[in-house]
């Protein structure tokens, strides 16, 4: 076999150039907050395989389920029976759900976060008969067909791709670098200017009787984490409803305990029509779904939903252990109390850094936290506007900040993903990482930042 060093070369000679990769570690084995390489390297994870690992690589009970289910039975084909697993796992969640609204009681499971989505806008265009989506700028749904064309967060994403899904239009997000408004605006005008953004829409381009369904993130994740106001998600609840649209949030990155609660609905008190998740739910195992009022879900003639992996009995019994190890771990107090030892890095070493200016926003809830880099004006070159905006600061053309320091820290030891056209760093560290692996982490970031910085 070829010497691990090669592999790496291997994989940038074989490997499809386009997916953009942080580092080129071959990645052997995890456990907890930490990978190894194939070079034995260890390095502290604050990306959870983007948002998915929340309980932390190979979790024990996790793993212990899958290898169960799979001596027992790998493929339950949802189109000819029922998996147990599969009806297990229902049974876990309805609870979860029913704190949002104990009529979100249909569910069906897909693989990726992507199906999931094109799932709840079949189901809504289905149920309403009618065609055109909201979405909102600066939203992720997916890559695929139908979820690039409701993504908004950067044009790589839908780039030469065209044409695209039709149908589809985008109001605003009341998020300050979004709006071109500055950081100290009132969320109150933020939210006031968003929602008459909306009644705009519906007056002048998508009509209420054209209109199946408004979707977006309750935390908005890869353009910006930028956490929706509870106003504003009560203002789209009483817009959509006032005009027989459906109100679909995508939780595929803000659910299974990510924000503090497990789902980040849940602190708004608003009840969506339909509910996507993925990502964290089986913690790596592909597993995505979602769920809806039985009225709404009975209204989709058989046939037009399922998929030949839909819902794998391994990744459903996945997905039932990470239900269990919340309920047995206490995992959400460990999110509170990580979240606020986070919290008060980030705002401390915007006050007593030298570099400390350069941080404009530190937000987010629980474990979804996000560090936006000071910017003054986009500066419109080409050739960075698809991947990574250079922005403008006290006139001077600067390239962004915090891909940077991902590299810096992915040389010292730590994996931490920068995200958006808005220079903004990403902590996503396991659910259940500790006080020390944390502090560990903060350290790591503070010594590249540092550096990047000067
Ligand atoms: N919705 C949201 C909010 C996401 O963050 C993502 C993935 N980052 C997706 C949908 C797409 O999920 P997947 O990559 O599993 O298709």
């Amino acid at each position: 076999p070829a010497a691990a060093s090669d592999m790496a070369a291997f994989g940038s000679e074989h490997v499809a150039r386009g997916v953009s990769r942080l580092t080129s570690n071959v990645l052997k084995k995890g456990s907890g907050s930490y990978v190894w390489n194939d070079q034995g390297r260890k390095l502290l994870d604050l990306t959870c395989g983007i948002g998915v690992t929340n309980l932390g690589h190979c979790h024990p009970r996790v793993s212990q389920a899958a290898h169960e289910q799979i001596d027992e039975l790998v493929h339950a084909q949802c189109a000819i029976g029922y998996g147990e697993k599969y009806l297990q796992l229902i049974q876990a969640m309805l609870p979860t759900f029913a704190k949002i609204d104990p009529r979100l009681d249909s569910m069906f499971f897909w693989n990726s976060g992507s199906e999931a989505v094109e799932a709840s806008i079949k189901l809504a265009r289905e149920v309403t008969g009618k065609n055109n989506v909201i979405v909102v700028q600066g939203s992720y749904h997916g890559r695929t067909y139908g979820a690039m064309a409701l993504t908004k967060s950067k044009t790589i994403y839908s780039e030469r791709q065209g044409p695209l899904m039709p149908g589809v239009f985008v109001t605003s997000f009341p998020y300050y670098s979004q709006l071109g408004l500055p950081q100290s605006t009132p969320t109150k005008d933020l939210v006031a200017q968003s929602l008459h953004q909306l009644r705009l829409l519906l007056a002048q381009q998508t009509a209420p009787s054209e209109t199946a369904a408004i979707l977006l993130e309750p935390v908005m994740g890869e353009g910006g984490y930028v956490p929706a106001p509870p106003e504003f998600l009560q203002g789209l609840r009483k817009i959509s409803e006032d005009n027989g649209i459906l109100l679909i949030h995508d939780e595929v990155q803000s659910g299974a305990g990510r924000t503090g609660d497990f789902w980040a609905t849940e602190q708004s008190g608003v009840k969506p029509d339909i509910m996507v998740f993925a990502k964290g739910i089986a913690n790596g195992f592909p597993l995505s779904g979602i769920v809806s009022r039985k009225e709404i879900m009975d209204q989709q003639k058989p046939g037009t939903m399922g998929g030949t992996y839909a819902g794998n009995a391994v990744s459903c019994a996945a997905g039932l252990a990470v239900l269990e190890t919340f309920n047995k771990e206490k995992v959400l107090d460990n999110v509170a109390a990580r979240s606020k030892q986070l919290f008060s890095f980030l705002e401390d070493l915007k006050t007593s850094s030298p570099a400390g200016h350069l941080i404009e926003e530190v937000r987010g809830r629980g474990l979804m936290v996000g560090l936006q880099f000071k910017r003054d004006a986009v500066s419109g070159d080409s050739d960075h506007a698809a991947t990574h905006a250079a922005w403008l600061v006290d006139g001077q053309k600067r390239e962004q900040l915090a891909p940077k320091i991902s590299k810096k820290c992915a040389e010292r030891g730590m994996l931490i993903l920068s995200t958006s056209v808005f220079d903004v760093m990403r902590f996503i560290p396991a659910l259940n990482i500790t006080e020390g692996e944390l502090d560990e982490g903060c350290k790591i970031f503070r010594e590249s930042f540092e550096e990047v910085a000067r």
